[in-house]
């Protein structure tokens, strides 16, 4: 059929409005949203038409609109943030939103989505603090006198500097003038903060005598800040200054010391083989004035800003007007509550904190379920086979560390590797997995649980059908 005949052939947008599966759709979704949406079809047919490509005449059929527009209107309904399968390894994916939260904080996060006990006092009736709780226990799991809470560490170390040294001078060693994912670099938040950068030391080495002599030109100093560098490493001839001995100098000349821990751990990994990532409590003990982490990384709950230190540091902090911008919302605070009354209790929170447990989790724990994934994929056209690989941490920490892992390498029949794992992408779970010298990889590590693995293999499935 010629352009000219299949432009008669489309349907008119009041006959399709007439078609009582439209006037039903219509009823249901609101008659602007389905007109609007048989409008952008038969338009985009007309297009087609117009440039030449082929359309088949059965498409024009009213029919055929009205799936089409089932299809749309189903689409349009589906949330933008569905969740996923990560069976990339990768356990902190800021892509994927960093850390998986606990049952405990998932169930709080759902009761504080009404109305909730967020900024008054039980007793009094009168106005509160909203982190009231969160500071309570981040004082009693890192024995800081004070804390307060904002909406990332980014937000933290905005509102550390501009509270403690806008206008004046604050000292960081030239080896960690860092940048963490997304444009988040040290000296243009130094910058925003209103405090003045001043570099100390070469980029593999600084010394003490280095931050000396930088307080003797600039007498004026506000801070000393320890940023850890989270997302890279220097190796070989290198010299970093200890949190102690910047303490030492700090008391010795009045002036305060900040430390950026980035992911700040609470619980140990040492025993895992891992190098230790600075524990929250042992930076608290060397003394630091201030410390900023993040919620979402290591310690596994939502996205936050944790700002610890004495009482005085902190209280200036909380008394800025950043303050108020950079508040966190009671979602955010009901998580983190929540995962932070489990890390009470060390054990609990290895198992009950997804993050967490997934660091933890042994390759021997794996394996019955890597089993079971690959009989799963096994009975699918293409080849499967049980492979040892290598999981990473993620989210700006342990930039060069791995751990060991199990995963199902699939080949899937006639199809490439690349496309296949979009096809995943694009499913309903949505899966993520990683492609390999012409695989893909399922890494079991990062999949929260048996039933998570079943999910995984029908969508598998799906995707070869
Ligand atoms: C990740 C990180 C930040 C930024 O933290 P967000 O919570 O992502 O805003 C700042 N400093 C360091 C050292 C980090 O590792």
């Amino acid at each position: 059929m010629g352009g000219t005949a299949l432009l008669r052939q489309l349907p008119k947008v009041d006959a399709l409005l007439a078609q009582p599966a439209v006037a039903s759709l219509a009823d249901e979704h609101g008659r602007a949203r389905v007109l609007e949406l048989l409008r952008r079809d038969l338009d985009a047919l007309r297009h087609t038409i117009l440039a030449g490509q082929p359309v088949a005449p059965r498409e024009l059929e009213p029919e055929a609109c009205v799936a089409r527009l089932e299809r749309a209107l189903a689409q349009q309904a589906e949330s933008s943030y569905p969740a996923v399968l990560n069976a990339t390894g990768v356990i902190l994916h800021t892509g994927l939103g960093r850390a998986p939260l606990a049952v405990e904080a998932q169930t709080a996060i759902a009761d504080a989505s009404r109305y909730a006990l967020v900024e008054v006092d039980r007793a009094s009736g009168e106005r509160g603090q909203r982190d009231r709780a969160c500071a309570a226990l981040l004082r009693e799991l890192t024995g800081a006198e004070d804390a307060c809470v904002v909406n990332n560490n980014a937000g933290a170390t905005l509102i550390a500097l501009a509270a403690l040294a806008a206008g004046r001078p604050v000292i960081v060693s030239r080896g960690q003038l860092v940048e963490i994912g997304g444009s988040y670099r040290i000296p243009d938040v130094m910058e925003q903060s209103g405090a003045r950068l001043v570099e100390v030391g070469t980029t593999n080495r600084t010394h003490l005598r280095d931050y000396s002599r930088a307080l003797d030109a600039h007498p004026e100093t506000a801070l000393l800040l320890r940023v850890h560098c989270s997302n890279f490493r220097v190796e070989g001839f290198t010299k970093e200054v200890g949190l102690d001995e910047l303490v030492r100098l700090g008391r010795e000349r009045g002036v305060q010391v900040m430390d950026d821990l980035g992911s700040g751990c609470f619980l140990d990994l040492e025993a895992l083989g891992l190098p230790p990532e600075p524990v929250v409590s042992a930076s608290v003990r060397a003394g630091a004035n201030v410390l900023t982490f993040s919620g979402d990384k290591l310690l596994g709950g939502p996205q936050a800003g944790l700002i610890v230190g004495d009482a005085e540091t902190v209280g200036r902090i909380r008394a800025h007007p950043l303050y108020r911008a950079l508040r966190p919302g009671k979602l955010t605070l009901a998580g983190l509550e929540a995962t932070l009354k489990l890390y009470r209790d060390p054990a609990r929170a290895r198992a009950r904190i997804p993050a967490q447990r997934m660091i933890h989790a042994s390759l021997e724990s794996l394996r019955p379920r890597a089993q079971a994934l690959l009989t799963q994929l096994s009975a699918l056209p293409g080849s499967a086979e049980l492979i040892e690989t290598a999981s990473r941490i993620g989210g700006g920490s342990y930039a060069v560390e791995a751990l060991p892992s199990l995963a199902v390498a699939y080949a899937p029949a006639d199809v490439e590797a690349g496309a296949f794992a979009a096809r995943l992408r694009r499913g309903t779970p949505v899966v993520f997995a990683r492609v390999h010298e012409g695989r893909l990889l399922f890494d079991l590590r990062t999949l929260l649980d048996a039933d998570q693995d079943a999910a995984l293999a029908a969508a598998v499935r799906d995707a070869c059908a």
